[in-house]
């Protein structure tokens, strides 16, 4: 099951948890009324509050969701059709009732309902297969109905059509949203770490160009002899490799610092506010980490680093450029080391 799905189901579940209680609720209330409730509605009111507690105690207990799911669906549909009957045939036929009564006020939870629980065509077919079927217990009864009964009706069918209508925009705007949020995600995100990729790091550099005071340090590492991991264990266990990198690192950096993928196996932090003795700290903490780490069947890993400040006049993309400098003198010193721009160079 994706991610998403996992969380909307979850969402789902606390959503029904938290209203199955309220429902229950309305139904002792009206089970109050004993006396003046007709052996249908007894039967009804009293079913339906033993189905709901058990549906509720289901969820809770996370079993038979999908079922409890269909069967309140089919539920509510087949009461929905009874209730609209009994309101046509009885209340407003023969009572002569001219309204469709304080039971209409539900039908809205019920077609998100039905919206929330089926798939995209059949909940749009099926709550218009509804609606059709309410609507025809309407017009086969309009013979013996006052002119403001039928109105009444009318007003009814069309403000749940409009709810139906309004289900299907909002639902489409949650996919257009969701799809968007998503495919942002993707675009900045490297897919084997699931860090930052290069992208969010230029998207970033555009900040700075509105903030040119800023004090910025940017470390750039990169992993050593990673093509001989590759070339002894396979490319799965490089991966593996930089995914454990990833992790041990977001570790040990402040929740401010940038941390990317910079391509292959060279990774970049931009820290802001951090004094440059600092940064170098960090960077040492870092090589050691990583060296100290025992990666499952290759061992011991070392990296390589390269950082550079901002003086005021660079640009960000200059003291990138510098710490890459940097970090091929740390490469030349012997690997394994961590190297400051050094501007004489
Ligand atoms: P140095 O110490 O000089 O950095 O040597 P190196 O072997 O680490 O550097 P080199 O640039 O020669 O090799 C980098 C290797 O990283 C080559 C490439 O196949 C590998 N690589 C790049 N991206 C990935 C990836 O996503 N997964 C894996 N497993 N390997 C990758
Ligand atoms: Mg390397
Ligand atoms: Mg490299």
């Amino acid at each position: 099951m994706s991610n998403h799905l996992v969380k909307f189901n979850r969402i789902k579940r606390k959503f029904y948890l938290s209203i199955i209680p309220l429902i229950i609720l309305v139904l002792i209330l009206s089970l109050l009324q004993w006396t003046e409730l007709t052996t249908m509605n007894r039967s009804l009111f009293v079913s339906l509050t033993l189905f709901y507690s058990f549906t509720w105690l289901f969820l809770y207990k996370q079993i038979y969701l999908k079922i409890v799911e269909l069967t309140n669906l089919i539920l509510i549909s087949c009461v929905h059709l009874t209730i609209t009957y009994l309101v046509v045939a009885i209340k407003m036929s023969e009572s002569h009732a001219t309204t469709v009564g304080e039971g209409a006020l539900w039908t809205p939870l019920m077609y998100i309902y039905i919206f929330i629980t089926l798939p995209k065509r059949k909940s749009l077919f099926f709550s218009f297969g509804l609606w059709t079927l309410t609507f025809l217990i309407g017009i086969f009864h309009f013979q013996h109905l006052s002119s403001e009964a039928i109105l009444s009706i009318i007003h009814y069918q069309v403000a749940t059509f409009v709810y139906i209508l309004f289900l299907v925009f909002a639902r489409n705007l949650f996919n257009i949203y969701s799809k968007t949020e998503l495919l942002e995600k993707m675009a900045y995100q490297d897919s084997l770490t699931k860090l930052k990729n290069r992208r969010a790091v230029y998207k970033k550099f555009e900040e700075f160009k509105v903030m040119t005071n800023k004090r910025v340090s940017v470390i750039f590492f990169d992993l050593d002899y990673f093509k001989e991991i590759n070339d002894e264990h396979g490319h799965l266990t490089g991966d593996y490799v930089l995914q454990e990198v990833a992790v041990i690192i977001q570790e040990c950096i402040r929740q401010n610092d940038l941390f990317a993928r910079w391509g292959g196996e060279e990774f970049i932090i931009v820290a802001e506010n951090i004094p440059p003795t600092s940064a170098v700290q960090l960077a040492e903490r870092l090589r050691i980490r990583i060296e100290m780490h025992s990666f499952k069947n290759v061992g011991s890993v070392t990296s390589s680093f390269g950082i550079a400040h901002s003086n005021g006049v660079d640009s960000i993309e200059t003291l990138v450029e510098k710490a890459d400098l940097a970090l091929y003198e740390a490469k030349n010193a012997g690997r394994n080391a961590v190297k400051e721009f050094d501007p004489s160079l």
